[in-house]
């Protein structure tokens, strides 16, 4: 008879970069395609996707996310494109589920909102926990002009689905902040913060569009945010874990919550804990990498989960030590946008 040795269940050693930095969180590309064109991530027309065969599947994806959790990962999140566009989403979270029993401490979803009204009782059921919804305008031209789709009423009945399931907590809603856009937006963000049971999170404007369109310019502070928002109504600061990317504030009076993602005008490279897999099964170091670590492929040929370790500590041990947005000429474009590397 042939005994088999039981699979082990053991975790790796944890995953830390070359400069000491314990990697903990990743976002899982599920899709690159999108039901939204925004103007800061998508051209109109024209961009290539992915074909199905080179897509991960979801049985695929669970198979790498097990062994991610075992090197240390705490936090999923899961993205895209737009991760509801893909069949079966609330299988996927049903098949991660069980990794929360190796350590795995959140599941989460980056979305666009536009198929919560119809979705949201299902992510609930299947065993999603946090939630991060999209939402750049709450005027509806500007809405459409940013999101290049006319729902921005679909989206707000969306983010009122979810408050049924408390389950999913919190919900945080994320504005990105673009100069000559957002500054009439700001007082009434931070209006829906203090009165529903919402993280408004302004994220400052990456290079990261397709279109290349990107300029200095247009970045709108997280700062210059924050003190339009004070002088409005005193912020209180909220303690937030130091791999946070957020500095977070909430009112005397509120409900909500109000946070600043300031990538470009305060990064927070230096603790940074996050790793990227696309759809196709790259791994990503940083959002600006110009360089992938395939796991699809390998694994496709008969990689042994070890062999996949080795892979994910060499790119880990590749790992950028900041980007170099604001160096001027040494600054170089990722090697895909944002949609195709799951933001
Ligand atoms: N489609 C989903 C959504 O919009 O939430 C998930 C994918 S999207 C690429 C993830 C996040 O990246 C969104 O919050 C989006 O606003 C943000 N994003 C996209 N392009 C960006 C850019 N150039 N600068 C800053 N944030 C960007
Ligand atoms: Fe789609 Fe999200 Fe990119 Fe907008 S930000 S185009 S919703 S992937």
């Amino acid at each position: 008879m042939v005994e088999y040795a039981p699979v082990s269940t053991a975790p790796y050693a944890p995953l830390v970069d070359a400069f000491g930095r314990q990697m903990g969180d990743l976002r899982i590309s599920i899709t690159d395609r999108c039901n939204f064109r925004c103007v800061y991530c998508m051209p109109e027309e024209g961009l290539k996707w992915l074909s199905n065969e080179r897509v991960l599947t979801f049985e695929e994806i669970a198979r790498l996310a097990q062994i991610f959790v075992r090197l240390g990962i705490r936090g999923i999140r899961l993205t895209g494109g737009e991760p509801t566009v893909r069949k079966g989403l609330p299988d996927l979270i049903r098949m991660l589920g069980p990794l929360a029993e190796e350590g795995l401490e959140s599941l989460s979803l980056t979305t666009n909102g536009f198929t919560l009204r119809e979705q949201a009782r299902d992510l609930a059921a299947a065993g999603l926990t946090r939630i991060n919804v999209s939402l750049d305008s709450l005027m509806r031209e500007k809405f459409h002009r940013i999101t290049r789709r006319d729902c921005l009423q679909r989206v707000l009945d969306g983010l009122e689905a979810l408050e049924q399931y408390p389950s999913i907590a919190p919900i945080k809603v994320n504005a990105v902040a673009i100069r000559g856009f957002t500054e009439d937006e700001v007082i009434p963000f931070a209006e829906l913060a203090r009165r529903r049971p919402y993280v408004v999170r302004f994220i400052e404007f990456m290079p990261l569009d397709a279109d290349g369109n990107w300029r200095r310019e247009q970045v709108l502070a997280g700062r210059e945010i924050y003190e339009m928002i004070h002088r409005w109504l005193p912020l209180e600061p909220v303690q937030t874990v130091a791999s946070s990317t957020s500095r977070v504030y909430r009112f005397a009076d509120g409900i909500g919550e109000v946070g600043f993602i300031n990538p470009v005008s305060e990064p927070f490279c230096s603790s940074c804990d996050r790793l990227r897999l696309t759809a196709d099964g790259q791994v990503r170091t940083c959002l600006f990498s110009i360089d992938e670590w395939d796991l699809r492929g390998p694994m496709r040929a008969g990689a042994s989960d070890a062999d996949l370790v080795s892979i994910i500590r060499l790119a880990v041990g590749h790992k950028e030590l900041k980007h170099r947005i604001n160096e001027g000429p040494a600054f170089q474009r990722a090697s895909r946008s944002m949609s195709q590397i799951g933001g």
